[in-house]
C-alpha cells in the first residue's frame, strides 16, 4: 500500500503508522512522488490535488500544523454505523479526513486546549468530544486479548494503619453510628476475622486460565487522597514481592506525584526496592492525567507503557481506539516511545459514578467486549482488590465474574 502526500509531516507518519502498521498489520510506504508503474499496489491520495483514478482523501490540515489551536470537530456523521468528522470534500472517493479525525483523538487534542476540570482537576469528561470505538473491521493479524488490572490502593481495610490512624477512625466510626464496622474492626484487629481487603488469594484463583493479570500498586506517603498502608509493613512487602514474582505489577503512582516528580521517581524505587524487579509500567491513581506532563514524567523515568487511558465517570474510548498506541507529545510535535493501553471499564465508574445494577453493568460491559471483540482489540477492566471483598454476597462480583465468562468465550472463539 502507498500513500501519497506532497506534505509529509510527523504527524502523518505516526497516525499512518498506528492506523497501517498496528491497528491493520499492512505493510505501506508514504511516497511524494507516484511512480510510472505501481503495478497492483493499492494507492491512496492524500493530498488536495485529485490524481486520475487514485482514490482521494483531501487533508484537513491538521497533520501538517506544528501547534496545538482551538479546533473542535463537527459533530461526527454517522456512516454505516461508524462516525466521521474532519469533512473535506464531497467528490473524493473519502469525504472525510480520517487520518487527521484519528489523530485528533488519539492524540487526546482536546486535552492540550483551554477546558474545565472536575474536583480532583481532571480533564472535565462531561465536556469531552465524545466519539464511540472508531475501529472499522476486524483485522485478522490480531485476536482478542483481555488483560485484567488490579489496582491496590488499600491493602487492608482496617489492619496496619498504626495507632493513630486506627484510634481516628474509631472516634469517626463511633461518632458516625457505624457499629457494624466497629465490631468488624475490633475481630479484625483481634485477628478473629480476616481483613476483608485481603482479596489476593482470591483474585489469584479465579485467573488460573486467564495470563495477562496486571497489579498495580501504591506506595504513596498517607494524604488526603493516597490512604494505603506504610510501604514500609513486612506483611505488605512479602506480599507484593510474591505478585511481582508471578505476575505483572506496575506502580499506581499517589496522587501528590503528579505535581511533583521526584514524588514519582521515590515511590519507583521503593517498589522496585519492594519487588526486586525493574517497575516498567504505570495506571495513576485517581486516572489522573495531565497532557503532556503525566507522560513526560513516566517516560523521564524510565517507564515503558501506560494503562491510564480512559474515562472515571464514563465506559468506553477515550481515545477513540482499544488498541495499543504510542504517546503523541503535541507540545514537543512528535511521537514518544510511551505505549499507551486504554482501558474500557473500571468497578468504581460502574457502581459509584454511574450508579449501575447487576444487570446494567453486565449489558454495558456486555455491549463493550463484543464491540471490541468484533474488532480483534484489547479488552482492559480495572477492578480494585477491596471490590472483591465479601465476594459471595456481592452483586459487584457477579458482575466480574460475568466479565470473566465473556472474556473466556471471545478468547476461545
Ligand atoms: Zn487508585
Amino acid at each position: 500500500m502507498l500513500l501519497f502526500t506532497n506534505q509529509p509531516s510527523e504527524r502523518l507518519t505516526y497516525i499512518a503508522n498506528f492506523l497501517f502498521a498496528e491497528v491493520a498489520g499492512i505493510n505501506y510506504s508514504i511516497i511524494t512522488e507516484i511512480p510510472d508503474d505501481f503495478g497492483d499496489e493499492i494507492i491512496l491520495n492524500y493530498s488536495a490535488l485529485p490524481l486520475d483514478s487514485i482514490p482521494q482523501m483531501v487533508p484537513h490540515g491538521l497533520l501538517n500544523e506544528c501547534e496545538v489551536r482551538e479546533i473542535i470537530p463537527e459533530k461526527p456523521e454517522f456512516i454505516g454505523g461508524l462516525p466521521f468528522f474532519f469533512k473535506t470534500s464531497e467528490k473524493a472517493a473519502f469525504p472525510h479526513d480520517i487520518f487527521s479525525a484519528a489523530f485528533y483523538l488519539l492524540s487526546r487534542y482536546e486535552e492540550y486546549l483551554p477546558h474545565k476540570t472536575d474536583k480532583y482537576q481532571r480533564f472535565d469528561e462531561q465536556t469531552a468530544y465524545a466519539i464511540p470505538d472508531v475501529e472499522f473491521q476486524p483485522f485478522q493479524h490480531k485476536k482478542f486479548e483481555f488483560i485484567p488490572t488490579i489496582d491496590i490502593d488499600s491493602f487492608y481495610a482496617h489492619k496496619g494503619k498504626g495507632f493513630w490512624r486506627t484510634a481516628a477512625s474509631f472516634f469517626i466510626n463511633l461518632k458516625k453510628g457505624n457499629f457494624e464496622v466497629l465490631a468488624e474492626k475490633v475481630q479484625v484487629l483481634l485477628n478473629l476475622k480476616p481483613d476483608p481487603f485481603q482479596t489476593f488469594d482470591l483474585i489469584e484463583a479465579l485467573h488460573t486460565d486467564i495470563e495477562n493479570l496486571h497489579f498495580f500498586v501504591s506506595v504513596a506517603d498517607f494524604g488526603k487522597f493516597d490512604k494505603n498502608i506504610s510501604y514500609k509493613n513486612k506483611r505488605f512487602r512479602d506480599k507484593m514481592a510474591a505478585l511481582a514474582r508471578n505476575y505483572s505489577v506496575g506502580l499506581h503512582p499517589g496522587f501528590e506525584s503528579n505535581f511533583n516528580k521526584k514524588i514519582l521517581e521515590t515511590e519507583l524505587h521503593r517498589l522496585s526496592a519492594i519487588t526486586n524487579t525493574a517497575i516498567s509500567t504505570s495506571r495513576q491513581h485517581y486516572l489522573k492525567l495531565s497532557f503532556p506532563s503525566t507522560y513526560r514524567n513516566l517516560i523521564e523515568l524510565g517507564f515503558k507503557t501506560d494503562f491510564t487511558m480512559g474515562w472515571s465517570s464514563a465506559l468506553g474510548f477515550r481515545a477513540g481506539t482499544c488498541n495499543k498506541h504510542l504517546f503523541f507529545d503535541l507540545k514537543e510535535n512528535k511521537s514518544t516511545r510511551l505505549a499507551v493501553i486504554p482501558f474500557q471499564v473500571m468497578d468504581v465508574s460502574l457502581f459509584e459514578y454511574l450508579k449501575l445494577n447487576r444487570e446494567q453493568a453486565n449489558e454495558r460491559i456486555t455491549q463493550i467486549i463484543a464491540q471490541i471483540a468484533n474488532v480483534n482489540g484489547i479488552f482492559v477492566s480495572i477492578w480494585h482488590n477491596e471490590t472483591f471483598s465479601e465476594f459471595n454476597n456481592s452483586e459487584k462480583n457477579k458482575v466480574y465474574l460475568h466479565t470473566l465468562k465473556l472474556c473466556r468465550h471471545w478468547i476461545k472463539r
